[in-house]
């Protein structure tokens, strides 16, 4: 399977698949802000047709009375996946942010937990080089924690992939062949970045990152983690955010302090979508400092995982 593959479901779902073919027209009207932190910016995008996923109920009891989008009975009409891995569809995500964006279910109905998943993960992102994979925990933006998923959104739609790259940024912690790990410091909100040339050493990394999320921060469903893995030229590199919050909480707010911030990997990688026009008109500086404050995980935290990782030896 290649890229191809996936402009060519794109193309066919356009044809066929109405509201995602008017979701994905309505994407044009979308409105971008540019919000300048120094050294690094981040951008808030006013997009309406998310306000279903921003502010999704996700207690058990709708959880149990709804019916699941992501179970193929369910299947919205019109809507075709193409089989992947032996367990997977990759449907036409009908939500979209971005012009190309792809939701990636298990066939089963199980539960968001990145465990077993993990090889299926680096496999997306090292057949579909034109895309970023990512994983929101069940805690951390998932709108279906019932049901497991990965999406997929175009390379170069973020500015994480940018923002990794800047020496000013970054602090590399552990350097060995074929593997490094790097911190961005004064960003907003913590990241762990791992990079590696051979997946074996990624996924027992990427344990270690996970259990030490677990220690560090209490939790009920998994360690709270939103993770972004992309793979180019033959180096997979796969971001961690670990959280402390699901909602900030201005989210559960009355009147003028409510805010529809309910982020998950596009927010912490720097595209906050904005469903509410007042909310894309109220982002700054100090507003955006305190929600990530609220839902990342402290700098501390951040540490410790760091002196786990640098103990490892590969
Ligand atoms: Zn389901």
């Amino acid at each position: 399977m290649n890229n191809g593959d996936l402009q060519r479901l794109h193309d066919s779902q356009m044809r066929e698949f109405e509201l995602a073919r008017r979701n994905f027209d309505g994407l044009r009207q979308v409105v971008y802000r540019d919000i300048d932190f120094g050294a690094f910016s981040v951008r808030v995008q006013y997009n309406p047709a998310r306000m279903l996923s921003t502010n999704a109920k996700v207690d058990r009891q709708t959880l149990q009375s709804r019916p699941c989008f992501l179970c193929g009975e369910h299947l919205p009409e019109g809507q075709r996946g193409i089989a992947y891995d032996g367990g997977y569809h990759i449907f036409v995500n009908p939500y979209p942010i971005f012009p190309r964006h792809f939701t990636v279910p298990a066939d089963a109905h199980i539960p968001q937990r990145i465990d077993a998943h993990i090889g299926t993960l680096l496999r997306l992102a090292s057949d579909f080089t034109d895309y970023v994979v990512f994983y929101n925990g069940p805690e951390c933006g998932a709108s279906a924690p019932d049901h497991f998923h990965f999406q997929m959104v175009p390379r170069q739609s973020m500015p994480l992939e940018q923002d990794i790259r800047r020496e000013e940024l970054r602090r590399t912690v552990v350097r060995k062949e074929g593997c490094s790990v790097s911190v961005l410091e004064n960003y907003l909100r913590e990241v762990v970045v791992l990079r590696v040339s051979r997946w074996q050493d990624l996924s027992e990394w990427f344990v270690q990152v996970r259990d030490g999320v677990g220690r560090l921060v209490s939790f009920q469903e998994e360690p709270m983690m939103n993770v972004l893995a992309w793979f180019e030229d033959g180096w997979w590199t796969l971001c961690v955010f670990p959280r402390k919050l699901r909602r900030p909480r201005q989210f559960f707010a009355e009147g003028e302090e409510k805010i529809l911030f309910s982020p998950g990997c596009v927010d912490m990688a720097g595209v906050i979508v904005a469903p509410r026009k007042e909310d894309f008109d109220r982002y700054s500086v100090s507003l955006l400092t305190d929600l990530f404050g609220q839902v990342s995980a402290t700098p501390d935290v951040r540490d410790a995982l760091v002196q786990e990782l640098e103990k490892i030896s590969l």
